[in-house]
């Protein structure tokens, strides 16, 4: 393995995964539903792969009706006008399209500011493409993790290339306000930066509202916005993303893209295409039933006696683990398992500075209700 990837090991998520198997305990990690997305979107991939609608090689910008569907999305959820021709890509997940677009714009050496704590795959993206990561850290502040815009712009220097933003955020849940978004457009027209936005919980939001920063004065021309059918449908296997931006910056990313994946899988494309245009009630629904599960969830842990930063957005909770007389994160979720039959997700490895995130844990809650529930009861023994 290059030097370039030794640091990064196995990502947490497969860890934390083959832990809940090996243990039976009750997966609380890695964040993927336990309930799969619509019937009539999964029986529509099955329609497409009858019908050999993307058995082949599809285009490699993605089929023109998902390219279409974006558009739309963007339109009709956000007010943003996107050529499905030439300004939309789909991707092998928003994880490609983070790998693609951090691959195709940036220059060895240039400097990435990400938010810390931050998705464990920009770290290793920033580092395959030869970049530097320049974490700037959300602290907590009045029961959630903030941003500090002065600490962003004095993260700025000559060598910074761009942004990587991630709003609603994972780890944290905090979904940035329009005041932050407006400075750190502001701050990205001033100092002439590029933004790459992933904006992959943009439907999972209970508290404000979630805004693209592409919708902000001087963005069009700057942002790369990722999205993914991953997490607002429930399908976390398909592994369908896209990216909408300018034609200067979809063609950059899709140089990068045909190398690595050529292109994306073709029946489920279809079906995505379907999903984004399901009627506003089915996002609705699943707001709701989320936001049930949250309160769920973080009253559940309250009770436990962790300090609860209940999110804002995305489908994770992060807790202070220290009111149960722990502070490294790492032991306490090796030892969870044993203790209690549960697994969560230690936020210290989505730090650089991993004191910081030493006594933060994440639970997802993706999950059934009656799974939450007899999760709840077992982490209420561990007092
Ligand atoms: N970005 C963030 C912030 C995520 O939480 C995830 C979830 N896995 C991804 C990207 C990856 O999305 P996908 O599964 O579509 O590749
Ligand atoms: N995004 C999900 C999480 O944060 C999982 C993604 C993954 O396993 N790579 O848990």
């Amino acid at each position: 393995l290059n030097r370039r990837l030794t640091d990064f090991g196995t990502t947490i998520f497969a860890e934390m995964s083959a832990l809940a198997v090996r243990t039976g305990s009750i997966n609380l990690g890695q964040g993927f539903p336990d309930t799969d997305g619509p019937e009539a979107i999964r029986e529509a991939a099955v329609r497409a792969v009858r019908a050999g609608h993307g058995n082949q090689y599809p285009p490699g910008p993605g089929v023109p009706e998902l390219r279409a569907a974006v558009a739309e999305h963007q339109q009709r959820h956000h007010g943003l006008a996107y050529d499905p021709d030439t300004e939309v890509l789909v991707t092998t997940g928003a994880t490609e399209a983070v790998a693609a677009s951090l691959l195709a714009l940036l220059e060895p050496g240039d400097e990435v500011i990400a938010l810390e704590p931050y998705y464990d795959s920009y770290a290793a993206c920033i580092a395959m493409a030869g970049g530097t990561r320049v974490p700037v850290t959300l602290r907590p502040h009045e029961g959630a993790f903030r941003l500090d815009l002065d600490e962003l712009r004095a993260a700025v220097t000559p060598r910074t290339r761009l942004i990587l933003l991630n709003t609603p955020h994972n780890p944290t849940g905090t979904v940035l306000s329009r005041e932050e978004l407006a400075a750190i457009a502001a701050l990205a027209c001033e100092r002439d930066l590029l933004v790459v936005t992933d904006e992959v919980y943009e439907h999972l939001v209970f508290e404000g509202e979630h805004i693209p920063l592409a919708s902000f004065p001087g963005m069009r021309e700057r942002v790369v916005t990722i999205s993914s059918a991953g997490k607002t449908f429930s399908l976390t296997g398909w592994k369908i993303g896209w990216i909408t931006a300018s034609p200067e910056l979809v063609t950059a990313v899709r140089s990068a893209k045909q190398f690595l994946t050529y292109v994306s899988g073709g029946p489920f494309q279809y079906a995505v295409a379907e999903a984004l245009r399901l009627p506003g009630s089915y996002f609705d629904e699943l707001r709701a039933d989320l936001r049930a599960k949250r309160d769920l969830l973080s009253e559940g842990l309250a009770e436990a006696g962790f300090d609860v930063y209940r999110p804002a957005g995305t489908y994770f909770v992060t807790v202070d683990i220290r009111p149960l007389g722990a502070e490294d994160c790492f032991a306490f979720c090796r030892a969870l398992p044993e203790r209690c039959g549960v697994v969560a997700v230690p936020n210290a490895v989505f730090y650089d500075h991993r004191a910081q995130g030493a006594p933060f844990v994440r639970f997802a809650f993706c999950k059934r209700t009656d799974v939450l529930t007899e999760a709840v009861t077992r982490l209420k023994g561990l007092r």
